[in-house]
């Protein structure tokens, strides 16, 4: 479906040099319920009515899937035909799906211009099958500001935030991919979890961008997701994970009310400044204060702490002791991740029995310590290595050209 550009008044002409900077119109697609009114109370459908046509589209477009208005048998055929005519539902495009040996997707989606001149950004998207459980790991934005030394998402300048609709976008073409929309038939390669439930049962905001420094449209596409009504994925099964960004936290928990993930990865700020350097702004003292106060964690909604193993860097058993004694008094899981590896990298993945002793103790000082299988690495789907194979396609494509 063509984009819809905003419609001009006749009486107010733009100038033709005005026109490449007119932004097309937004998808509908991703839309929250407040966003749906709006737009049907501006197609002239009366107050008394509004709640029950956006239940309609609610039903539509995030619990049946739907591509068209058309399909929107229980809408009245003139509301239909207005939506059809002013509004559309265009998806982000899939320009690429991967799937690794193990099952994990990797897709490459690209978002629809924001303006006239923009070319359309693009940001990946994972999803990871388990036995008990399938995740999406979502993109907040376009590449990302922090520059964490070995991230290599962070080597990425970031180009922009998602909007909330995009941020949802990704769930629903990821559940189309999958044939998780009534009516659709899922992949027949025999490697999505089998048994009862949906492919997609949990979301993580693990993938390219800092979550909160987007904060207002992460809370917004959590609003839509969870939504018994349509998305549903239930706040339990939403993760959002921060590098650390201390004032906003709080306003997670209470305006959003997902799961909380930290990405920690070293016990002492002198490290910590050289891994991430965000904790320069907000030290490890104040960010665990910060947990301590997270609205809702309890023994039973823990916080995660990720910490990715990096060989002689924070691998240390001593320092295994020491984040056992920071998190103390802390609802706390520690999810231990094995570095992966990228073209450049200074680092390198700890040793195996390495491992194996940090979650040792930190497993004796009773905190589960799961260590995180890496998962889809030839696709390059793993932690930290989100759109470094396009990129290098692309830097690859430039230099062919420039050779010419
Ligand atoms: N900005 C947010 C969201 C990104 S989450 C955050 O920092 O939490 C991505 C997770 O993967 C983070 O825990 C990050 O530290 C981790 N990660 C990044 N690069 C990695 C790599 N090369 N190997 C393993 N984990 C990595």
């Amino acid at each position: 479906m063509d984009l819809h550009t905003e419609t001009l008044s006749s009486s107010s002409p733009v100038r033709r040099e005005d026109d490449a900077k007119l932004t097309p119109k937004a998808s509908l697609l991703g839309a929250t319920r407040a966003e749906l009114a709006e737009t049907l109370r501006a197609l002239g459908v009366p107050e008394r009515e509004i709640k029950m046509r956006v239940a309609q589209l609610w039903h539509w477009l995030y619990f049946q899937g739907a591509r068209d208005f058309g399909a929107m048998l229980n809408i009245g055929k003139s509301l239909r035909g207005a939506l059809a005519e002013h509004e559309h539902l265009t998806r982000p495009e899939v320009v690429t799906e991967q799937v690794s040996q193990d099952g994990t997707r990797k897709w490459l989606l690209r978002l629809a211009p924001a303006n006239a001149t923009d070319k359309g950004a693009e940001v990946e998207c994972v999803y990871i099958p388990e036995s008990d459980r399938g995740t999406l790991c979502i993109s907040s934005q376009v590449g990302c500001t922090l520059t964490c030394s070995f991230c290599h998402t962070g080597t990425q300048k970031l180009v922009r935030n998602l909007t909330s609709r995009e941020i949802v976008a990704q769930i629903v073409v990821a559940r189309e991919r999958l044939g998780d929309f009534p009516g659709l038939t899922p992949p027949t390669d025999g490697l999505l979890p089998q048994g009862e439930g949906r492919p997609i049962t949990n979301i993580v905001f693990m993938g390219m961008g800092e979550p909160l420094y987007n904060f207002d449209n992460v809370r917004d596409a959590i609003g839509v997701l969870a939504d018994g009504d349509g998305l549903s994925v239930s706040k339990r099964r939403i993760t959002v994970s921060t590098a650390g960004v201390v004032p906003q936290i709080e306003k997670l928990g209470a305006e959003a009310g997902p799961m909380l993930a930290i990405s920690l990865h070293a016990v002492r700020d002198a490290l910590r400044d050289t891994l991430v350097p965000l904790n320069k702004k907000y030290p490890i003292k104040d960010l665990l204060a910060a947990c301590r106060d997270y609205p809702g964690a309890s023994n039973a909604r823990r916080i995660t702490f990720e910490y990715v193993m990096l060989k002689g860097v924070n691998d240390s058993p001593a320092e295994a002791r020491e984040l056992v004694r920071l998190l103390k008094g802390i609802p706390a899981k520690i999810n231990l991740i094995p570095f992966n590896p990228w073209p450049g990298t200074q680092y390198e993945c700890s040793d195996w029995d390495k491992i194996e002793a940090f979650s040792d103790i930190v497993f004796n000082a009773g905190y589960a310590s799961p260590v995180r299988t890496p998962r889809g690495r030839d696709i390059l789907a793993a932690c930290g290595q989100l759109k470094s194979e396009t990129e290098k396609l692309r830097a690859r494509a430039r230099l062919a050209v420039e050779a010419e």
